[in-house]
């Protein structure tokens, strides 16, 4: 009896550290949380773009009992744990209802659990405050009206492509057409009909009317078996847009074309890495020093007149797209003008963090003729990268440079997406 008081009282501490957890990550804007055992703690971190910040240490003996209590407000099974478990769950706290989407993952050391807060999702949200812009932009538009193929969305986690997935959901007309959603959680898409995929996605997929749905959307491919199903599904008449982890788009094709076997119908690619914005009330414009010079004509290539008039005919079609906040130039034919940096006292604006919301850094990828005809023949991905640059696609790392210059993003950022995408 003891025994059972004691763990009970266990049990209530950790749902309410779990809550402060979860406040605390709401009252400063952070939206994912990461829980996972350390060498001697556990790790509470709160993701930033693409920063994750250590924001407390639990003591490690607690770690089960926090896998439970999370497992149990998502309704995941707590005696698997060899398995990774998505479920939904709601949680009050100050008298307001948040939703949550809950992830877990094992790990070397029992397991690692991500929240994500889900319940604010701007209802307004669209493509373009997230960041896509210009040729970017007008591509995937472009591909949505034609209405059929495949569009895989893919980013280094899984929640930011679910996030695009569900605003291209959004923009679908749902008077011409029906929609499908099939993912691991309910996506909440207006008039669509929800399929609840359990442990297998792919067992769901047959039992779907197909011919009933002109639009489908998938949460998550993760196998190759549901990839093949996809592959095969996509016909004339039809849109399936699918959420597929990879870190660039040109990574996307080859994983995908590795998975299916076929090149003949290569996807249409969305590649989007989500990072911290600056404070656009408190940045601070500053020439950049030597050494970002340096690092410049590494990733950049700014020696070179061509790029950079390049890069500066680019940053005016940013400024046309209002990109940023002013319509003075960061960059003239010659030279990177000026970087922004965090203020490092901040501002009310943003809690004095200097820090804003999250923004995409976007790649979008074609499947264009000559891309088709050379994928599947061991090209590296740094090839394909450059035929797919040759023919318009704008990188990962040249849209994170014109956002530098635009002073959405700081510099460390740019290097930080040069350093994973290549
Ligand atoms: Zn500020």
């Amino acid at each position: 009896m003891g025994r059972e008081s004691s763990s009970s009282g266990t049990a209530s501490l950790i749902k309410s550290s779990i809550n402060q957890i979860i406040d605390n990550a709401l009252s400063t804007g952070v939206r994912t949380i990461h829980i996972e055992p350390g060498r001697n703690y556990i790790l509470v971190r709160f993701r930033r773009g693409s920063k994750l910040e250590v924001v407390n240490k639990l003591p490690r003996s607690n770690i089960l009992e926090f896998s439970k209590q999370l497992k149990k407000l998502a309704n995941l099974d707590i005696r698997k744990s060899s398995i990774p478990q998505y479920g939904k769950a709601k949680i009050e706290i100050n008298s307001k209802s948040h939703e949550l989407q809950i992830v877990s993952v094992p790990v070397l050391d029992g397991e690692k659990i991500t929240i994500d807060i889900i319940d604010s999702v701007d209802k307004r949200q669209s493509l373009e405050k997230l960041g896509l812009w210009g040729e970017s932009l007008n591509r995937v538009q472009q591909k949505l009206a034609t209405n059929h193929g495949l569009i895989l969305i893919t980013s280094p986690q899984i929640k930011p492509s679910q996030d695009i997935l569900r605003i291209l959901l959004n923009t679908v007309d749902t008077n011409s057409h029906s929609i499908a959603y099939i993912g691991p959680t309910d996506a909440k898409i207006p008039n669509s009909t929800y399929i609840r995929a359990e442990d297998n996605f792919v067992k769901s997929i047959p039992t779907l009317d197909i011919g009933k749905y002109s639009v489908i959307g998938v949460g998550m491919v993760n196998t190759s078996n549901l990839a093949c199903r996809i592959s095969e599904l996509v016909v004339k008449r039809q849109l399936i847009m699918a959420v597929f982890p990879s870190s660039t788009a040109i990574g996307a094709l080859i994983s995908w074309q590795r998975l299916v076997g076929d090149s003949s119908d290569l996807p249409f690619v969305i590649s989007e890495h989500q990072v911290t914005s600056l404070c656009q009330y408190c940045k601070v414009s500053y020439e950049p020093t030597v050494f970002e010079r340096l690092q410049l004509v590494t990733n950049f290539n700014t020696d070179n007149p061509t790029t950079m008039n390049h890069v500066h005919a680019l940053e005016k079609l940013a400024i046309k797209a209002s990109l940023g906040d002013s319509n003075e130039p960061g960059s003239d034919t010659k030279k990177v003008l000026r970087l922004f940096r965090r203020s490092t006292e901040g501002c009310r604006h943003c809690n004095f963090s200097g820090y804003g919301e999250d923004i995409g850094i976007f790649e979008v990828a074609e499947p264009t003729d000559t891309l088709r005809t050379v994928i599947g023949h061991n090209n590296s991905v740094i090839e394909l990268q450059n035929i797919a640059v040759g023919e318009g696609m704008i990188s990962l790392k040249l849209d994170a440079l014109i956002k530098a210059l635009r002073g959405i993003i700081d510099f460390k950022t740019v290097i930080a997406i040069c350093a994973t995408a290549g």
